[in-house]
């Protein structure tokens, strides 16, 4: 049973495990990203994929500061994303981890590797 406030999901043990390999291996750094947890790094994969599936409905207008601004389509919303220690923290939905904060984070990552 799940604690208060959360659900679970029955995987297979070889998708389990794969997922848990997966994020051991890239733990330094998506501990960076403010992925401290495995079912924080499956609600990051499941957000990237939404964002890839709806690919054109986000719009990214600037960077200021420690804010991330984008345009939801589908919403027809202005959306800012704040990052603050190591975390992305979307206005809109109140949490750090939805469509907006997974596409940010692809736009923060966009611009470190740039030279
Ligand atoms: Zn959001």
């Amino acid at each position: 049973m799940p604690k208060r406030g959360f659900k679970s999901i029955t995987l297979k043990e070889s998708v389990y495990a794969d997922l848990e390999k997966t994020y051991r291996q890239n733990k330094a750094i998506l501990e960076r990203e403010g992925v401290d947890s495995l079912s924080s790094f499956v609600a990051r994969i499941i957000s990237t994929y939404i964002v890839d599936k709806e690919s054109g409905r986000m719009q990214h207008f600037n960077i200021y500061e420690n804010v991330i601004r984008i345009k939801d389509k589908k919403l027809g919303r202005i959306v800012d994303v704040d990052y603050r220690k190591d975390e992305m923290y979307c206005g809109l939905c109140e949490s750090t981890d939805c469509v907006h904060t997974g596409y940010a984070w692809g736009i923060y990552k966009h611009y470190r590797t740039m030279p």
